[in-house]
């Protein structure tokens, strides 16, 4: 059955039926140093909303390596090294990263840059969506679950 999104690598699938509550192009300086991108395309999901089909097979470690205990993991496949996922340790969110997770090109393009921050000297977006220095204001945390 075809999913609404789905990724992943050989080993390990993800899946959602729901659209992402927030879509953004992170500048923030982790996902500059996970990615290797200069700017990286994220995507929030309600952490209910995306499925593992074998999250026993993910290897887990700290998103941000300067702040291990940090909400959010980074999860890989243990068997080729393929990043799969953000989770987050609350239960709040998932997190993709279309490009590098094995998502479509199809995916929903980014509404807005997040943690944009002049000091970097990296020009301002001017591609016309809101620049922001943090997630959007008005993005709310969803409850776990
Ligand atoms: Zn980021
Ligand atoms: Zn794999």
């Amino acid at each position: 059955m075809a999913h609404k999104y789905a990724g992943g690598c050989d080993h390990i699938h993800t899946h959602s039926e729901h659209d992402p509550i927030d879509n953004h192009t992170c500048h923030c300086s982790v996902c500059k140093s996970v990615t290797g991108q200069p700017t990286t395309h994220v995507a929030f999901f309600k952490h209910s909303d995306v499925v593992v089909d074998k999250p026993g097979s993910l290897k887990r470690q700290p998103f941000n390596a300067k702040n291990p205990n940090g909400p959010l993991e980074l999860c890989t496949c243990a068997e080729c090294g393929t990043p799969i996922m953000l989770d987050d340790k609350q239960s709040r969110i998932r997190v993709i990263v279309p490009n590098l997770m094995g998502y479509a090109d199809s995916f929903p393009a980014p509404a807005y840059h997040a943690f944009y921050d002049p000091a970097t000297g990296v020009p301002k977006p001017s591609d016309g969506r809101p620049v922001h220095d943090a997630l959007r204001p008005d993005f709310v945390w969803p409850q776990p679950n």
